[in-house]
């Protein structure tokens, strides 16, 4: 049996960004949290790990070192020309999983278009946030402590890749939310992210344990290969993008001539 056939035609792009992760983590924090709880949940419910991607959004960050920020254009287009050649190669359900917060914009605005053409695939993001219900061992040790290289990820990267989390130098740097914008809510600017962290660091990294990381992770992993069965069942789907696109397809052929 083929790897596409074992998953179903399913197949996992772990989205990840280079940028700082404040004084504790290693610049690749994000891509290497998401790969290693893509690949616990691959070992639960198969399917194909695509490579290290990390072409993602991260302009929030271009004033720290160790930021690789791709401009706007390229961000898109280098995720469609991956997804579609994720699908000519025989995927026909692209699993776009971010572990990035700064990609979620650009990963579901990139599902969307989607629906511009038709096509033979379809494509479903996981967008994390499977923070609500973790277990107690997976909980941060108080309040204010996560954030952007804060306890939480700071302990997933003690689990994924030891030897690159340093919580010992946490305190070099303040994570504090200075709050320095006051607009009314639902007011969105670009700045909103320096202005609450100038040092791209949220939080607090010091409590950061291999114990807490473990028991995130695989967590993590456990409801991420529930999604991935759940997107393996999933005929309506790709039932229904057939017939939006038939429907598509034939708004806008010219009628012959009778
Ligand atoms: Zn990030």
């Amino acid at each position: 049996m083929t790897a596409l056939e074992a998953s179903e035609g399913t197949c996992a792009l772990p989205l990840g960004v280079i940028e700082k992760h404040g004084p504790s983590g290693p610049i690749g924090t994000d891509l290497i949290n998401i790969r290693y709880i893509t690949a616990l949940a691959a070992a639960e419910e198969y399917t194909v790990i695509f490579p290290e991607y990390y072409v993602g959004q991260i302009t929030e960050a271009i004033h720290q070192p160790g930021t690789i920020a791709y401009s706007p254009r390229l961000q898109l287009d280098m995720l469609q020309e991956t997804v579609s050649e994720m699908a000519r190669n025989g995927c026909c359900k692209v699993i776009l999983v971010n572990g990035h917060g700064g990609n979620n914009n650009l990963v579901q605005y990139l599902v969307q278009t989607q629906l511009a053409s038709p096509r033979d695939y379809i494509v479903y993001a996981i967008m994390g946030g499977y923070g609500a219900d973790l277990p107690e061992a997976a909980r941060a040790s108080g309040p204010g402590v996560d954030g952007h290289a804060g306890e939480g990820e700071i302990s997933n990267v003690m689990a994924s890749r030891p030897g690159l989390a340093h919580p010992e130098r946490a305190a070099t740097e303040s994570g504090a939310d200075q709050a320095r914008l006051d607009l009314p809510d639902g007011v969105y600017t670009a700045i909103w992210w320096y202005a609450s962290f100038p040092n791209h660091y949220g939080g607090n990294a010091a409590g950061a344990t291999a114990a807490r990381g473990e028991a995130a992770t695989r967590a993590m992993a456990r409801r991420l290969a529930e999604d991935i069965r759940a997107i393996k069942q999933d005929e309506v789907g790709p039932r229904l993008q057939r017939g939006f696109f038939d429907r598509m397809v034939r708004l806008n052929t010219p009628r012959e001539p009778t």
